[in-house]
């Protein structure tokens, strides 16, 4: 794109994307998650062209840009465009003190692994936009907004945990955030001698918004049965396993299965909490292995892929615990592994991956981090 050849930004945002630490699919179920952001993130360079509607938004990582004119939004075709042409059109709901820009996108976060690149690319526009435009939104205002963006015009149902962590993150803590008053808190997380390893499958099996907006059904086709006996319940977060129980003889046996993980994985995050308070690092391990079981084969969000790299974690005494962190079909585990183990766990992972699914391992190393800000 032409503007490239003399851009010179005002504007640096950095905006990250996050790991979950324990609470899949819980949030748009209105209970707890426990994420933070990571220091993988995509950058935001940002120019106003002086032009009143004209915008140009050029991805480094697609090598490709295209147009806007901000009168006449509408969905596209192509699908990250979709992402910002949603965050702009649910700003000009808010304001319209919006005018022509120019933005550059760059990023070092892998895309479709479960980390949320789409949330960091929504609420990095929204940061950037708020910032040079002066539009006066809030932070939660900007991560309720790349939510609905990524309903209308992805036509992904997600919760609003992605954009929660990307914008309100501390470094050195996760946050447990209740996702229906929105209430947060962030909690220290300190697993020294441990690191969070992750590897990444390099899949991502294409179910993976379909199933989530399928996911999403069986959920609310269980509360409906759960509130013919208990009509005060809103959502799973409302029920405990004994009130799913009695409801049981209502539902078909996958809306149960289904039920059952919501409700399990929402104590998990509270006892997740527990465990970091009292620094017991075994129990955040066997926490997150029965999280994957349940992930695996209750809510049935895995693949072969992720299951082969949390079974491979198994055997290793050096390793606490392991799942598949994100909304799932592919992207990264999540590992908790000794410091001095790192090395022989990511190169025999690698190894027999490689021999497995004759896919190149990625690994990385992640710390807790800091949310959307901005760089210069
Ligand atoms: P995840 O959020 O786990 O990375 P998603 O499928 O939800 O996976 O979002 C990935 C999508 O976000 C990509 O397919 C692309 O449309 C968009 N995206 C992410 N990063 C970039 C980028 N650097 N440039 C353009 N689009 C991006
Ligand atoms: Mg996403």
């Amino acid at each position: 794109m032409q503007f490239l050849e003399h851009f010179t930004p005002e504007l640096v945002v950095s905006s990250p994307g996050r790991i979950n630490l324990i609470g899949e699919h819980t949030d748009y179920n209105m209970g707890y998650v426990l994420p933070t952001a990571i220091e993988k993130n995509i950058t935001f360079s940002f120019k106003k062209n002086g032009s009143d509607n004209e915008c140009r938004v050029y991805s480094k990582t697609y090598d490709t840009g295209f147009e806007i004119d901000l009168n006449a939004i509408a969905v596209s075709k192509i699908e990250w465009e979709n992402y910002i042409l949603g965050v702009l059109n649910e700003i000009s709901k808010r304001t319209d003190k919006v005018r022509g820009f120019d933005c550059v996108v760059e990023s070092n976060l892998p895309t479709g692994s479960g980390l949320s690149s789409s949330a960091a690319l929504e609420c990095g526009l929204a940061f950037g936009l708020n910032e040079i435009f002066d539009l006066g939104l809030s932070k939660i205002e900007m991560v309720q907004l790349s939510q609905t963006a990524e309903h209308t015009y992805v036509g992904t149902q997600c919760g609003i945990m992605d954009q929660f962590a990307s914008v309100m993150s501390e470094a050195g803590n996760v946050i447990l955030l209740d996702c229906r008053s929105l209430d947060y808190k962030h909690i220290p997380i300190d697993l020294n001698p441990y690191k969070i390893i992750l590897l990444n499958t390099k899949v991502s099996h294409n179910l993976a918004s379909s199933e989530y907006n399928t996911r999403k059904k069986e959920c609310e086709e269980g509360v409906s049965v759960i509130q013919k006996k208990y009509p005060e319940v809103k959502s799973l977060r409302d029920v405990n396993e004994e009130m799913l129980l009695s409801s049981k003889e209502g539902m078909s046996e996958t809306v149960y299965k289904r039920c059952s993980f919501i409700v399990k994985e929402n104590d998990r995050v509270l006892a997740m909490v527990d465990a970091l308070k009292k620094n017991n690092l075994d129990e955040v391990g066997q926490i997150l292995y029965r999280a994957h079981e349940g992930i695996s084969k209750a809510y049935e969000v895995s693949c072969p892929e992720s299951d082969f790299l949390v079974d491979f974690s198994k055997d290793n005494p050096k390793v606490l615990g392991a799942r598949q962190t994100g909304g799932g079909f592919g992207g990264c585990t999540l590992n908790i592994v000794h410091g001095d183990a790192v090395d022989d766990f990511v190169t025999q992972a690698a190894k027999d991956y490689k021999e497995k699914f004759d896919i190149d391992l990625e690994a990385f190393e992640v710390q807790p981090s800091g949310g959307t800000h901005i760089i210069n």
